[in-house]
């Protein structure tokens, strides 16, 4: 009766949702800043899938559209942006592993979606805490159940080395990457936390903050030139059957996307940025050929891509969170972060949208929903 045709619908569901891919592109744009002077805005939110650039060329003024899963506009809260995250994050107890990934220019907002502003707040704080705080939430929600062990790890690459951002000697060890590890974890000797509670992921992510600035000077900023990365360890026990089972999300703030100035090229600001253009270019070859559904994906060319790769790509699920900076004085670095987001996305950018899949999806789960509550009735 019911009880069939709901999982009928549901399996619609979730085929229409694969036909989508695993892979979803999310655009941000930071508000202007207090103060900034500059208030000439070339980006603009269309609506929650759109968004439009207005550029001055040679050829006259243009306006040239690009389309993502969602846009979130200047004005979007924390707390908006985790709401259209949470459904991923939450599939971590379910045995799914998941990547987020903050891509940018240096000072575009990957760090406050990731993690928030330097004085949090309970309303400023950014993605990195809501999930953790969500998954104890619901571990607690399903204890009767399932027992789940929840532990994590934070490092930085940086010039191609991996550091434990979590060491308590300082960190300063390279690390080794192993992949498809029995426990899921691939970076074996990196300090792994259990954590119970929101204040100890607090402490602990304080800890790697604190680490993360060794090393960096007020004009030789680091962070902006290394990628951190979060890893969150579930595993979760049945209490009836025994049956074990892993997750790992790794959450991302990936190091500044900008080309450097000529006139900067030269030593270890060279160095650096060859190292990151590096990474970050594997990083789009592996998604945009895991987008194309290529058969061979080139996880081995970055440290990188070795590291999620056991996260990238088969039952995975990826999420690009890509940063605009609304300045017109950051024109040419939006439009080229506007082209790596076409190519990892699977949605047709810049092209007519069509709503059918997204019409469908509401259609089914309207039909979800009323068919769960005739079910509840009936019984
Ligand atoms: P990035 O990590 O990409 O270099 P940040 O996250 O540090 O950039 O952001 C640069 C500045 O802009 C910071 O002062 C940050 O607090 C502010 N900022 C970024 N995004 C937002 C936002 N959505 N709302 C308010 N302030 C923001
Ligand atoms: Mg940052």
């Amino acid at each position: 009766g019911y009880k069939k045709v709901l999982e009928e619908n549901r399996k619609l569901y979730n085929q229409v949702q694969d036909l989508k891919g695993n892979i979803r592109v999310y655009c941000r744009i930071r508000p202007f800043l207090p103060g900034q002077a500059n208030r000439l805005n070339p980006v603009e939110d269309v609506d929650e899938r759109t968004i439009e650039i207005s550029a001055t060329s040679k050829n006259g003024k243009g306006k040239k559209s690009f389309t993502f899963n969602k846009v979130f506009g200047p004005s979007a809260k924390q707390e908006e942006v985790f709401a259209d995250t949470q459904p991923l994050i939450r599939s971590v107890l379910d045995g799914y592993n998941v990547c987020i990934f903050a891509y940018g220019q240096t000072g575009s907002g990957k760090t406050h979606t990731m993690t928030g502003p330097k004085e949090l707040t309970q309303e400023s704080m950014g993605v990195n805490y809501r999930a953790l705080n969500d998954l104890f939430l619901i571990t607690e929600q399903r204890k009767d159940t399932i027992s789940y062990d929840i532990s994590v790890q934070m490092i930085e690459i940086y010039n191609e080395q991996v550091r434990d951002l979590l060491a308590t000697d300082g960190g300063n060890k390279k690390l080794e990457i192993r992949n498809n590890t029995a426990n899921g974890i691939n970076v074996p000797n990196a300090n792994l936390q259990t954590v119970k509670s929101p204040l100890d992921v607090i402490n602990l992510m304080n800890l790697g903050h604190k680490n993360r600035a060794v090393g960096s000077t007020a004009m030789n900023d680091r962070s902006s030139r290394s990628h951190s990365c979060l890893t969150v360890h579930v595993q979760g026990r049945d209490l009836t059957s025994g049956a074990v089972l892993r997750g790992c999300m790794h959450l991302v703030d990936l190091a500044g996307s900008e080309r450097l100035d000529k006139t900067e090229a030269v030593g270890d600001r060279l160095k650096e940025a060859q190292h990151i253009n590096k990474s970050l270019s594997a990083l789009g070859d592996v998604i945009a050929s895991l987008a194309q559904k290529q058969t061979h994906v080139p996880y081995r060319n970055s440290k990188l891509t070795q590291l999620l790769q056991d996260s990238l790509g088969g039952q995975a699920k990826t999420l690009m969170f890509v940063h605009i900076s609304p300045e017109y004085d950051a024109l040419g670095e939006t439009l080229s972060t506007l082209k790596f987001a076409e190519r990892v996305s699977t949605v047709e950018l810049g092209a007519a949208r069509t709503n059918k899949d997204n019409t469908d999806v509401k259609e089914l789960k309207e039909q979800i929903a009323s068919l769960k509550a005739a079910l509840a009735r009936k019984e």
